[in-house]
């Protein structure tokens, strides 16, 4: 597949192109941007594009037999790296740079890349920087990232920063129209819900999903003493389950406060991302202010934080309820 197939990055993927074709590679790329708008893919068609065995200059022919090892994942001189459990521990990167020291066995560029990179944690990275300052010879990495502001300054520094942008909502609708099987009202719910990501992971059980939207809306119409009853006991299950349930309640809170702001400020209800639950809103409008949506917002952004950095997530959700119920009294 070609660089250029690549939709909504025009500018980021020109970018790119002309810099292979000018064959001045940077030791190391960062991509940046939301989750699920093509970083991955664009790094995979640039490991492409570096071994095809008939590169022309313009882009990799996909036909190859690089080309299409590097596709299914089976590539020696590609090596894809996630985070092992929350972090990227220390032996992947102790395991990837060693095998950046060898000469490309198949292909004519070692390409390593590593999703998530801002879950190195600081050692990992320090381990990392020393490749990223002398990076052997015909080798390139790429870095992928949603939050690049948590990686250390002289990591950032080091490599050529790209930036991904969200898609609209015309090419969404398009790749999830291709990619799934889902009615047009699913669809049109889960375009909504990925903010300008393409959320295949959310596929599977898209109704299951609504109905716990649902229930949080539910919940956080008025939160009592015999909802909360109900909640606590569940911030353990939520933090426990393989769906990452606790993930989407802090996605979908982020959804729910940014909708919440968005009325307060009197912009149009069409534009809301929670349109089936605007009853619910409503009534919940009535119970927080300006300021108390945005002290949300900001425990929302500090529960992520803090959950990355390994703290008890069910006691961070508990935590994050107690402080919904708080500001609807104060
Ligand atoms: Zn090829």
């Amino acid at each position: 597949m070609p660089l250029a197939q690549i939709r909504g990055q025009e500018a980021s993927i020109d970018l790119i192109s002309r810099t292979i074709q000018s064959k001045r590679l940077p030791s190391a790329w960062l991509f940046s941007g939301p989750p699920n708008v093509g970083k991955c893919l664009t790094a995979l068609l640039i490991a492409q594009a570096l071994n095809c065995k008939t590169y022309q200059g313009l882009d990799a022919c996909g036909q190859c037999d690089p080309c299409r090892q590097i596709e299914v994942g089976n590539f020696a001189d590609v090596e894809l790296i996630e985070p092992s459990g929350q972090n990227i521990r220390m032996e992947q990167i102790q395991e990837a740079l060693r095998w950046m020291q060898y000469r490309p066995e198949r292909g004519h560029y070692r390409v390593l890349i590593l999703d998530e990179a801002d879950r190195m944690n600081r050692e990992s990275a320090n381990a990392f920087l020393k490749t990223l300052e002398e990076p052997p010879p015909q080798t390139t990495i790429i870095l992928l990232t949603t939050s690049p502001m948590l990686l250390l300054e002289t990591i950032l520094s080091r490599c050529q920063h790209v930036r991904f942008q969200p898609l609209s909502s015309e090419i969404l609708t398009d790749l999830l129209a291709e990619k799934t099987e889902l009615a047009n009202d699913e669809r049109n719910w889960l375009m909504q819900q990925g903010m300008g990501s393409v959320r295949l992971d959310l596929v599977k059980d898209v109704q299951g999903l609504r109905e716990l939207h649902s229930q949080w809306g539910f919940w956080l119409q008025r939160i009592g003493a015999s909802e909360m009853m109900e909640i606590l006991p569940r911030c353990q299950e939520w933090s426990s389950a393989k769906d990452l349930t606790w993930e989407r309640l802090l996605d979908w809170l982020e959804t729910w406060l940014r909708d919440l702001a968005w009325l307060l400020h009197e912009l149009p209800e069409t534009e809301l991302l929670n349109q089936d639950q605007l009853p619910a809103l409503r009534k919940c409008l009535q119970r927080y202010s300006s300021e108390s949506v945005l002290a949300l917002y900001e425990a929302v952004l500090e529960v992520r934080h803090n959950i990355a950095r390994n703290a008890n997530k069910t006691l961070q959700l508990e935590g994050l309820w107690l402080r919904l119920k708080h500001l609807q009294e104060a």
